[in-house]
């Protein structure tokens, strides 16, 4: 019977993190199933814009990560402002209203940046400045969110490929279109393997340890509703199809406990155009996320969330789940020509309604009530305005006043013809339900312990978020828990020798 040190259950970040940690601290055997055929590999990871949330105390500690940077930007270390330890905290306590895991959070914040170089120098993964999605252009100068800088070069399609280059590279075996479908449990209760589904049929692998990375459940329409709900249940899908929940649900038939916002999910505003599951080529282009600088409308022509609330990257992920509570679960962007220029270029992915004045602009979009919409932009162009200017680097302050929702920020009138609509829905990212962890990435029963040589990373922990998410924290989560998962199941696997 072939017999691994370590068997790692998926092939995203945080599954090839812990493989890759596994081996190169002592597991000289490392198997990785991952359920995709070949050509479907790398799970969400794949999806990514591959954004790395750190903390640092000063800006040129990122030098190491950007070689030659200031060749490529103008006074590039200028426009960064440090971002602690405790920014990084209070950031994720905010968005998660304080019921972000203490300990879970801590890990994570504590090993943003030595895991970012990690990943870095022993993945190979190379990074660039994440222009496209984070930086803000003034003058000459980008003008970077706090903590959002660096990106993996060719975003998540680079990270996967460096990491599957990274696994082979030290002879690392990867099973494709292999299922995990069980765990197998020894005499004495210890994990000891997975049954798999693979290309030839159902075998049992056998392993000391066991690392499950095989994502959450929002690929899984029944498990969506079931536990967030109907409105979810009917999301369009922004990343794999493989994930269906599979390793949530074999931990828990063996005793490990669900953790964290079970009824919770991560969900951004994306084109309705696009169907039920992202293409693949066109990863993460599906967002739309330049709300800040216009309004959304529901199909009643009403808005539904203040636009201006914080940073995109502060409320996207809770914009998609709103939009999808709106009758239909549909809506528009609407946008003047004078912010035109701040749009992501990923909306050059759909191609927007235009028109010279807003009642025509109005009159093309399908929603039900089109008077209702044409006095709600109307009365945001009447409102009072508070502030000063409009400033597109920072909170600006400049607000609306007496509006059912105020726009809290960047509250530009709509008063440059021509105008553009852009469709909107909810698009499913991933689950915020997970397994509850101790700091060594072990899964615990519900007896409150340890279960035996199984550990978990990655999309499958649960606790971090609630309700929200802080951009760029699935990722630099997923290699910080996968590291630490890997390198104590090699551990486990030494000490089983
Ligand atoms: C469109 C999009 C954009 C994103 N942008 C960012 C970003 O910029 N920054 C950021 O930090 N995060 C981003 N995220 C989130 C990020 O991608 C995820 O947090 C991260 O990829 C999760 O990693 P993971 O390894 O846990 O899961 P995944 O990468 O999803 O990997 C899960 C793996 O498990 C496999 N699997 C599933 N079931 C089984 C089974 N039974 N047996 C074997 N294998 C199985 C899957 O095929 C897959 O290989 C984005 C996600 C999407 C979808």
């Amino acid at each position: 019977m072939q017999e691994y040190d370590v068997i790692v259950v998926g092939a995203g970040n945080a599954a090839l993190s812990a493989a890759i940690s596994a081996h190169e601290n002592g597991a000289k055997h490392v198997l990785v199933l991952e359920k995709a055929p070949r050509d479907m590999r790398g799970g969400n990871t794949h999806w990514a814009g591959a954004v790395l949330r750190i903390a640092f105390d000063e800006p040129r500690e990122l030098e190491p990560l950007l070689p030659g940077i200031e060749e490529q930007y103008e006074s590039f270390y200028e426009g960064i402002t440090p971002y602690t330890r405790k920014d990084y905290l209070d950031d994720l306590m905010r968005v998660t209203s304080g019921r972000t895991d203490p300990t879970l959070s801590r890990i994570l914040v504590d090993n943003s940046k030595d895991t970012v170089f990690w990943m870095h120098e022993v993945g190979g993964v190379k990074m660039e400045p994440a222009i496209t999605i984070a930086g803000v252009k003034k003058g000459n100068m980008v003008v970077w969110p706090r903590g959002l800088v660096v990106r993996a070069v060719h975003e998540g399609v680079g990270l996967s490929r460096t990491w599957f280059a990274a696994a082979a590279k030290r002879g690392i075996e990867v099973r494709y279109a292999s299922a995990a479908t069980e765990l197998l449990l020894d005499d004495r209760g210890r994990i000891c393997g997975t049954k798999v589904r693979g290309p030839h049929g159902l075998e049992a692998i056998h392993a000391k340890a066991v690392v499950l990375g095989c994502g959450g459940f929002e690929a899984n329409v029944q498990m969506r509703t079931q536990h967030i709900g109907p409105l979810v249940g009917a999301a369009k899908v922004r990343g794999t199809p493989f994930n269906q929940g599979d390793g949530l649900r074999m931990a828990i038939a063996i005793g490990a406990m669900p953790w964290g916002q079970w009824s919770g999910c991560h969900a951004t505003p994306i084109s309705a155009d696009w169907g039920d599951f992202a293409p693949r080529e066109y990863t993460d282009r599906s967002n739309r996320l330049s709300y800040v600088y216009g309004l959304m409308i529901n199909r009643k022509g009403r808005r539904f969330v203040d636009e201006g609330e914080d940073q995109n990257l502060y409320t996207y992920a809770k914009f998609g789940r709103a939009i999808l509570a709106e009758t239909g679960a549909k809506g528009y962007q609407l946008f003047d020509s004078k912010v035109l220029h701040l749009l992501e270029p990923r909306y050059s992915t759909s191609k927007p309604i235009v028109a010279g004045s807003l009642k025509e602009l109005l009159a093309e979009l399908d929603i039900d009530d089109k008077e209702q919409a044409l006095r709600t932009v109307e009365e945001f162009n009447a409102a009072p305005r508070v502030g000063k200017v409009f400033d597109p680097t920072k909170k600006d302050g400049y607000a609306t006043r007496g509006l059912a929702i105020d726009k809290t920020n960047w509250a530009v009138k709509l008063d440059s013809p021509p105008y553009f609509a852009y469709s909107v829905t909810g698009g499913i990212t991933f689950t915020f339900g997970g397994l509850k962890i101790n700091e060594n990435a072990q899964v615990i029963g519900t007896d409150w312990r340890p279960l035996p040589g199984l550990f978990t990373c990655g999309e499958m922990v649960g606790g971090l978020f609630y309700d929200n998410y802080p951009a760029g924290t699935g990722l630099v989560s997923g290699a910080t828990f996968g590291r630490i998962a890997g390198r104590n199941a090699a551990k486990l696997a030494q000490a089983c020798d």
